[in-house]
C-alpha cells in the first residue's frame, strides 16, 4: 500500500468513507461526489494504478465483487440498472491513480445516455476492412501475452 494514495488509505480504513464492502481483496464505498444517488468505487486493496498493472486474482475479486455489488445497489436504490465504467488512465479521464471500478445506479429516462455519449462528437465510422485489421493487430498481441503465462 502506498501512503499517500487516497484510495490505498480509504481501503485500509485510515480514511473515512461511507464503507459498502470489505473483503480480503477488494473494498466499495459510496462516491464522495456522486454522479447519481448509490454512485459507488469499488477498489482492489493492493494498489494498482489500471486495470492491466492489477493481478489475476485481485481482476477475479473485482468482477465478482462488480456482480454483487451491482445487483446489491439496485435493490437499494431502486434503479433497476447500472453503467459500470473505469476511467482506466489520465487519457481517460482517471484522476485518483488507484484502480476503480464506477457502479452509477441508472433508471430509465434518466436522460444519462450510454456512455457512447461521451464520444458523440468525431466518431467517423471505420469501414470493415480497417476494423478487421485492427482485431488482427489486437489478436497477435494477445496472442503474445498467452505465450507469457496471460500477463501483459
Ligand atoms: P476518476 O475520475 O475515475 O479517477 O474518479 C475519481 C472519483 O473519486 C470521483 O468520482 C470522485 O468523486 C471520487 N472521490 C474522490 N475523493 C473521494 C473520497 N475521499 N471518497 C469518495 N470518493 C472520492
Ligand atoms: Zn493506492
Amino acid at each position: 500500500m502506498s501512503n499517500s494514495c487516497l484510495f490505498c488509505r480509504i481501503a485500509a480504513r485510515e480514511l473515512p468513507s461511507a464503507e459498502l464492502l470489505d473483503d480480503e481483496r477488494v473494498f466499495a464505498f459510496l462516491d464522495i461526489n456522486p454522479l447519481r444517488r448509490g454512485h459507488a468505487l469499488l477498489v482492489p486493496k493492493h494498489h494498482a494504478a489500471k486495470l492491466e498493472d492489477t493481478s489475476p486474482e485481485d481482476a477475479a475479486a473485482l468482477m465478482r465483487a462488480t456482480q454483487r455489488l451491482t445487483r446489491a445497489l439496485a435493490q437499494a436504490t431502486g434503479a433497476p440498472d447500472a453503467t459500470v465504467a473505469i476511467n482506466n488512465g489520465p487519457a481517460a479521464g482517471q484522476e485518483v491513480a488507484h484502480l476503480h471500478i464506477h457502479i452509477v445506479p441508472r433508471q430509465a429516462g434518466d436522460q444519462a445516455g450510454p456512455i457512447h455519449d461521451l464520444f458523440a462528437q468525431a466518431r467517423p465510422r471505420p469501414d470493415p476492412e480497417e476494423l478487421n485489421d485492427l482485431a488482427v493487430e489486437v489478436q497477435e498481441r494477445l496472442a503474445a501475452t498467452v505465450s507469457r503465462g496471460g500477463r501483459a
